[in-house]
């Protein structure tokens, strides 16, 4: 189980300011986080922010926040930004080796792990090594390469809080709870943009209409992938693997209101929940105090009386096979949860590139897994590196993809 280890560290807060590197703070969870950030500026101090390319919005960001540290993966973006007037004491650098190294010695205490996909794995890894406790939005890593992480959490005693809005839930309700006395985690979902659209319609579904989700605003990858229920598949091994049970014992509830953010079933029949407005602030809030208690005004209060009808309704895994696809994965190895990790991020970047159509990012990803998971090994980065070429060439060879 991974995050035991949270247990063990503590950060006290109060004394001084906590050290927080924000890795992909240009995304929507590196914002939300500055957001909270912004609102306790007695409590932290930002030391990192990193961003593939968006050197406007990070400039925006190291003239704010005044980081010691600041990364981007693109050079012409490092270029624009050296030339514009910047913090002075904020070093600028380039690329992912630099990000790994300056983990060493900027002096933080947590990380937030914001960069979406694959690639926050080399820096999740460096974050561990270097001590940081870390606050963990980003689900790929723990879905394609839970051993190797599970390995690093072993070997330098690291602590991960999740941040993902129902692992965070989960995390909440089991405080203080026995974990022999859980029967089932419930992770709800609200079913995305297109739950109730006809399956005839599918296939012209456009990318612009996909990024849009009816209760939260999300980066374009995790919006697709809420589309096609992706997004949940990868949550179930995502709380197979943080919280250590194997998937018969992890069920999904559509609940299309987004309120109650999971659930968890105990063995003497009762279920506990944890409900709150739809925002992100909350759960990076909690990830960031832990154990410490709650921020105050993490996010607006939930007013029941206001919210409407709260429904549930069992998952239709017919027309959205994701969750079957991944409790098979489950089952059958993590080179397989690898493959559907890798195979869906090279399929939901062809969408969004307008080169593989909505309907065909399932297929593609359940194709993949049965042509590529019985020998695919997840033995390091640079395998899944290896895995990811392979997959994407695969897209481009095979028209019946
Ligand atoms: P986003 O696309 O809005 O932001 C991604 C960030 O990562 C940006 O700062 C970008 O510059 C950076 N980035 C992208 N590629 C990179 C690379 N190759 N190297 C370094 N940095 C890179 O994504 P998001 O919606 O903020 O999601 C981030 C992660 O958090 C994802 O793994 C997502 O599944 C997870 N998550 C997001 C939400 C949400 O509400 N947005 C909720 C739960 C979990
Ligand atoms: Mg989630």
């Amino acid at each position: 189980m991974l995050v035991k280890y949270a247990l063990k560290r503590e950060v006290v807060i109060g004394e001084r300011p906590i050290g927080v590197s924000v890795l992909g703070s240009t995304g929507s969870i590196g914002c939300s986080t500055l957001e909270v950030i912004r609102s306790n500026p007695e409590l932290f101090q930002v030391t990192v922010l990193s961003a593939n390319s968006n050197w406007e919005l990070l400039l925006e960001q190291i003239n704010e926040f005044k980081p010691r540290f600041a990364v981007l993966n693109d050079a012409t973006a490092v270029k624009e930004i050296l030339h514009s007037h910047t913090h002075s004491g904020t070093h600028v650098l380039e690329g992912e080796d630099a990000l790994n190294d300056i983990l060493f010695e900027d002096g933080s205490e947590i990380t937030v792990i914001a960069i979406v996909g694959i690639a926050a794995l080399r820096p999740l890894l460096a974050a561990l090594k270097s001590k940081k406790r870390i606050a963990l939005a980003n689900k790929e890593c723990v879905v394609a390469a839970g051993s190797l992480l599970k390995a690093a959490v072993e070997k330098y005693q690291g602590v991960i809080i999740p941040v993902d809005s129902e692992h965070s839930a989960l995390f909440q309700v089991i405080q203080g709870e026995s974990t022999a006395d859980v029967s089932r985690l419930i992770l709800t979902a609200s079913g995305g943009p297109f739950y109730r659209t006809p399956v005839e319609k599918m296939a012209t579904i456009q990318p612009a209409e996909a990024v849009k989700h009816p209760n939260w605003n999300m980066g374009a990858k995790i919006s697709v992938d809420s589309a096609t229920m992706v997004n949940k598949a990868l949550e179930l091994i995502e709380a197979c693997r943080l919280f250590n049970l194997t998937e018969d014992r992890v069920d999904v509830l559509v609940h299309p209101q987004s309120i109650v953010h999971s659930l968890v079933a105990f063995n003497d029949g009762t279920q506990k929940a944890q409900l709150s407005v739809p925002s992100m602030t909350g759960p990076i809030a909690y990830a960031l105090t832990y154990p410490h208690g709650r921020l105050p005004s993490a996010m607006a209060e939930l007013n029941l009386a206001e919210s409407g009808v709260l429904e549930f309704e069992a998952l239709d895994n017919e027309r959205f096979p994701a969750v079957q696809t991944a409790r098979e994965c489950l089952r059958a190895s993590d080179g397989h949860c690898a493959v559907f990790n890798i195979a869906n991020e090279v399929a939901v970047a062809a969408f969004l590139e307008g080169q593989l159509s909505f309907d065909r990012i399932v297929p593609f990803v359940r194709r993949a897994v049965s042509e590529f998971g019985d020998s695919f090994r997840v033995s390091s980065p640079e395998s899944l590196d290896a895995l990811w070429n392979e997959t994407r060439e695969r897209l481009f060879e095979c028209s019946s993809f």
